[in-house]
């Protein structure tokens, strides 16, 4: 155990962020066993403080660990998203297509038939 001299602001201070992640996770299972403290464990964190880190419970601490970058998509995945898209809409088009050959067929069996009823066949 350190002595009071050792405290930064009489707080703990740990050296790696990995120490103070177990002992905060170890506080955290103790105080769910227990009980004690009600659920307040849950704010429970560690966060950055000059060359060492702390365990505490204020949230304004939590601001000091930046959210995790939104990946941007690279150049090759785009390109292959962009080449699905335009199979879609390839396949759709084949598709309009086909259901336009069908119209176009069933017009021209409609006109033939009024042309065999117009010659009396
Ligand atoms: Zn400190």
């Amino acid at each position: 155990m350190k002595n009071a001299a050792d405290k930064c602001n009489g707080k703990e201070p740990y050296f790696t962020q990995a120490e103070a992640e177990a002992v905060c996770a170890n506080l955290k299972s103790i105080a769910k066993r227990t009980g004690q403290g009600g659920r307040s464990w849950r704010r429970l964190h560690v966060y950055a403080c000059g060359n060492h880190f702390h365990i505490g419970r204020s949230n304004s601490h939590a601001l000091l660990k930046p959210l995790p970058a939104k990946k941007i998509p690279t150049t090759g995945e785009l390109r292959r998203k962009l080449k699905r898209v335009e199979a879609a809409i390839d396949g759709a088009q084949r598709h309009r297509a086909f259901l336009l050959g069908q119209i176009i067929e069933r017009d021209r069996q409609r006109d033939y038939q009024a042309a065999l009823d117009a010659i009396g066949r």
